[in-house]
Order: C-alpha cells, then sequence, then structure tokens
C-alpha cells in the first residue's frame, strides 16, 4: 500500500492521416516521499540526493515561500513578516501551493519529494486528502536530529545562506514551532501505518544509506 502508488493517466494519440484519435488508459507508479524533521534535519540536503538519484521532482515549500518574497509581490511581504519571526504561514494558503504543484505534475513524473510540507496537523490531514484527490500515496520518512545539533547546524549555515530566520533567537523559536506544530504529525502517520524514523545525526552519506534502505524496504512491501 504504501509506494503502490498508482496514478491512472489517459493520453488520446491521432492516427498518422489524424482520422482516428485512440485513448490509452495507463497506470504509472511513483515513489513519493513526504521527508520530515525539524530545521536543520537535513531535509534540503537529503531532498536533493533523492531527488538525482532516483529522479524525482522535490518541492520545497520553504524555497517557494521565499521566491513569492523575492517576487516583492503584496502576499511575498505578508509572507516574509511571519517567516524571517520564524513563525509558520497559514494552512489555507499551503493548501493551494500543493494542490496546484499536484495538478500541474508532468504526466511522466517518476515522483515526489515533499521537504517542509505538512508541518501541522491539519496540512497532513489536507494532504491525505489532495494525494486521494490525485490517485497517489506517499511514504513519510521523519529525520530525527539532537537539538544541540540543529542549533550548530543552522548557525553555520546563516553565516552563508544570509537567511532572515537563520539567527539564534529565531532558531530557537523556530524549534519551538515545530516541537508544538509540527512533531504532532508523527503520531497522524503512526495511526496510518505510513511513519519511518530515521536517526539524522549521523552524516550526509549514512542517513542516505538509512533512508534508501527505507524505500527498499517499502518497495517490497
Ligand atoms: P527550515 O525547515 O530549515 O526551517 P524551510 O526552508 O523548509 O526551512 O522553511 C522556512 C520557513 O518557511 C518556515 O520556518 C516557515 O515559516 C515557512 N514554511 C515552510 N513550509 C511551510 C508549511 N508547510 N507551512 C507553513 N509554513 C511553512
Amino acid at each position: 500500500m504504501l509506494l503502490g502508488a498508482t496514478r491512472f493517466c489517459v493520453e488520446v494519440v491521432r492516427s498518422p492521416d489524424g482520422q482516428k484519435v485512440f485513448s490509452f488508459l495507463f497506470k504509472v507508479k511513483m515513489l513519493n516521499i513526504i521527508l520530515c524533521g525539524a530545521p536543520g534535519s537535513g531535509k534540503g540536503t537529503q531532498s536533493q540526493l533523492l531527488a538525482d538519484k532516483f529522479g524525482l521532482q522535490h518541492l520545497s515549500t520553504g524555497d517557494v515561500l521565499r521566491a513569492e518574497i523575492a517576487s516583492g509581490s503584496k502576499l511575498g511581504v505578508h509572507i516574509d513578516a511571519l517567516i524571517s519571526r520564524g513563525n509558520l504561514v497559514p494552512d489555507d494558503m499551503m493548501y493551494g501551493v500543493i494542490d496546484n504543484y499536484l495538478r500541474t505534475l508532468p504526466k511522466d513524473c517518476k515522483g515526489i519529494i515533499l521537504d517542509g510540507y505538512p508541518r501541522t496537523v491539519p496540512q497532513a490531514e489536507s494532504l491525505t486528502e489532495l494525494l486521494r484527490k490525485y490517485n497517489m500515496d506517499a511514504l513519510m520518512i521523519d529525520l530525527m536530529v539532537d537539538e544541540q545539533l540543529l542549533i550548530q547546524r543552522l548557525i553555520e549555515r546563516g553565516k552563508v545562506s544570509g537567511r532572515a530566520d537563520d539567527n539564534l533567537n529565531t532558531i530557537r523559536h523556530r524549534i519551538a514551532v515545530y516541537h508544538n506544530q509540527t512533531e504532532p504529525i508523527a503520531n497522524y502517520y503512526l495511526h496510518q501505518g505510513n511513519y519511518f524514523a530515521i536517526n539524522g545525526n549521523h552524516t550526509v552519506d549514512e542517513v542516505f544509506l538509512q533512508i534508501e534502505r527505507i524505500i527498499k524496504l517499502a518497495k517490497n512491501q
């Protein structure tokens, strides 16, 4: 059930003389991964590796929101005020982003990695509904990293990222937001029988190996 993410697609083809129209119904298997974890847990890094190795599309909701800020739109100004203080943007705004993303996936898409979504239980519920709407399913992988290491990594990142939220006060707030609002989604997925936790305190390569093991396990189910 986990990776049996089957999408049904219809392709319409014309005969070479243009007289006949054939339509084919075909199944597409996808590998869809929800990568979860605290800020600094390595979601972005692992997502990139997964995207490269398995040919998946990577959606970082943080990147989408930062692009909106960079566009200078009114919405971007509103988002900036939330993100730079380490707060989450409202669930209904995120719903639109994800719905739009899933609706416009190319039909030969091998799978997706959701990096940064869901971050609240209502978002997890919405995602279940949206994935169902598009005949998709996804595997939830949670990167567990000790708090001291998270802080250390984010401070290091802040030296080069230029991100307004990578400073000590905001980092502490983001970790608190993670504990209060995001951590409870683990239970949501546990109840669905779709939850894999990984020890993310190791090197990038070691963490990637653990993720690959889970993917293999899930594929063989
Ligand atoms: P990190 O996980 O390291 O904090 P991201 O780049 O994933 O960084 O996200 C940066 C910020 O974007 C978050 O702190 C939050 O304000 C906002 N954000 C990203 N994804 C979501 C989401 N699913 N719901 C609400 N806010 C989000």
